[in-house]
């Protein structure tokens, strides 16, 4: 079933296919790399892997580039106030950043580009737009985009302009709301600053005109798809299609998605207003990756989200009765053939999972029949009327389910164990949760053998030492539970 993905270009959902009948362009703005990212930012990187996955789900190939910001106001701030360069000083920021991808399962795009590594480019577009007679040089040797010379300016955000000043400038990469200015392509640097040397003079980029210059570089004039936070829309995306379309005269992305934004109390995630949590700060506090990535893609991209602690609480109990569930299929005794109410039940599960999907995106109407299925078949299991066909019917439809939302599989000791190396070389161990260095304490070799020795007590009737093994393990966070095919043991 093709995607139909809202547009924010159009106002309505246009179906996503590559242009070219081959592979999917998309361009998909990545981090600035001056500090850790919060899960805001994860909101938007989780939602366009859910797109991705869909997408690959569907047999789309992709063409993904994803570019890194690593030379901004912020950066060259805080590198000088380091005492490092900038290049020291974003390299470590890009690996926190690759790291809690990781984390969090996001996939890589095809091609990551560096700011840095395309100044050729830049500075090529740039001449281009003087050519035009839309870039001009200021006295201070830096060269700004001239509005006027594209009259389209605001029509992804649909913002009324034509109040605007003519040759009013900006030259900071963030500026106040609804202002449309004549914004800086290209910096002259103050003294001490980072500076490339170059045919238009001594510079740096400024933050818009990194992504058409990488845009156009790796997929062409012309992207199937660009996306963002919400944030980005107006101005970095508007100011991205002015560059780009003066220069080409194509349209520069044919269709636009924005995420909507992470909130807290209703406010925005962010790191000016202080309210925010990057994944290590959740992840030690206990919270598990799979659960901090499947409550920040439940919400849909096109509704705001609000962060809340239940909201965690909520994904780590739905994640865990996935698990056992598979594993209650993976492990369970079945006879042969099929009953016809879960084969029905299955298909149903799996056609409205992949059309809701299919229909922007709709993550939460996509996860309901999953667990309307989980349930079913549970119910089935426990009266004896479920097949072996049965079990492989439902496998069929949780492997398409995770194939987009990724959490039966356990990972998630990985993450943890990074975290709490992490957090021990910052010296940041007092903000560990209790529970979790607990947990941490026990390995799993140790688990084992208690669990061995805990089942020999039972067998000697020794039931006091069996509770004993029981409450020691549960105040390391490990559970047993008994079951007819055996002992299991886990982690909480
Ligand atoms: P930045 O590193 O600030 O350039 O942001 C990286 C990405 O995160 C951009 O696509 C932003 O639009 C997005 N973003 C920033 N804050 C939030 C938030 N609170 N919720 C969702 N996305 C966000
Ligand atoms: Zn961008």
């Amino acid at each position: 079933m093709p995607l139909r993905l809202f547009n924010t270009l159009t106002g309505q959902l246009d179906p996503l296919e590559p242009a070219d009948g081959k592979a999917l362009r998309m361009y998909a703005c990545g981090p600035t790399v001056y500090d850790y990212g919060h899960i805001g930012n994860f909101r938007t990187f989780l939602q366009i892997d859910v797109l991705r996955r869909f997408l690959q789900l569907s047999g789309v190939a992709l063409r993904h580039v994803m570019n890194i910001t690593d030379v901004d106001d912020k950066i060259i701030r805080n590198a000088a106030q380091a005492g490092v360069s900038i290049g020291e000083y974003t390299a470590r920021y890009e690996a926190a950043f690759f790291e809690d991808l990781d984390a969090l399962r996001v996939q890589r795009p095809e091609q990551i580009a560096r700011a840095t590594e395309h100044i050729g480019q830049m500075v090529a577009l740039i001449q281009k737009l003087a050519e035009a007679g839309a870039a001009y040089q200021a006295e201070d040797g830096s060269w700004y985009f001239r509005l006027r010379a594209f009259p389209e300016y605001g029509k992804l955000s649909k913002k009324d302009l034509s109040g605007m000043e003519d040759g009013a400038r900006v030259d900071v990469d963030e500026y106040e709301k609804d202002s449309a200015r004549d914004f800086a392509l290209w910096k002259a640097p103050k003294p001490g600053e980072t500076s490339w040397e170059t045919a238009i003079g001594q510079g740096r980029p400024g933050w818009h005109i990194e992504c058409s210059a990488m845009a156009m570089e790796y997929l062409g004039e012309s992207l199937d798809l660009h996306a963002g936070g919400e944030d980005l829309m107006f101005p970095h995306h508007e100011n991205e299609i002015a560059q780009s379309e003066t220069v080409t005269h194509k349209p520069f992305a044919r269709h636009w998605m924005h995420v909507r934004f992470l909130l807290v109390d209703g406010r925005k995630m962010s790191k000016s207003e202080g309210n925010f949590y990057t994944l290590r700060d959740l992840l030690l506090k206990g919270y598990k990756a799979s659960a901090i990535r499947l409550a920040l893609i439940s919400v849909p991209y096109r509704h705001q989200l609000n962060f809340t602690f239940d909201g965690l609480v909520e994904a780590t109990a739905a994640i865990d009765r996935l698990r056992t569930f598979h594993q209650r299929l993976t492990e369970g005794q079945f006879g042969p053939g099929a009953t016809p109410a879960m084969q029905e039940a299955a298909h149903k599960a799996h056609a409205d999972y992949l059309a809701a999907l299919a229909n922007d995106l709709n993550t939460a109407e996509a996860r309901a029949p999953i667990f309307d299925l989980v349930r079913a078949a549970n119910t089935a299991i426990d009266q004896g009327q479920f097949l072996a066909a049965d079990r492989d019917a439902i496998l069929a439809v949780l492997k398409d389910f995770d194939a987009v939302f990724d959490v039966i599989a356990d990972n998630d000791a990985e993450p943890t164990r990074q975290a709490l190396a992490w957090a021990e070389r910052e010296g940041r161990m007092a903000e560990v949760a209790p529970e979790l260095l607990a947990a941490q304490s026990i390995s799993d070799e140790a688990i084992e053998a208690l669990v061995a020795e805990r089942t020999l007590a039972k067998r000697q009737r020794n039931f006091a030492r069996a509770d004993q093994i029981r409450n020691e393990l549960a105040e390391k966070g490990v559970v047993i539970e008994d079951s007819k095919d055996g002992v299991r043991w886990k982690r909480k």
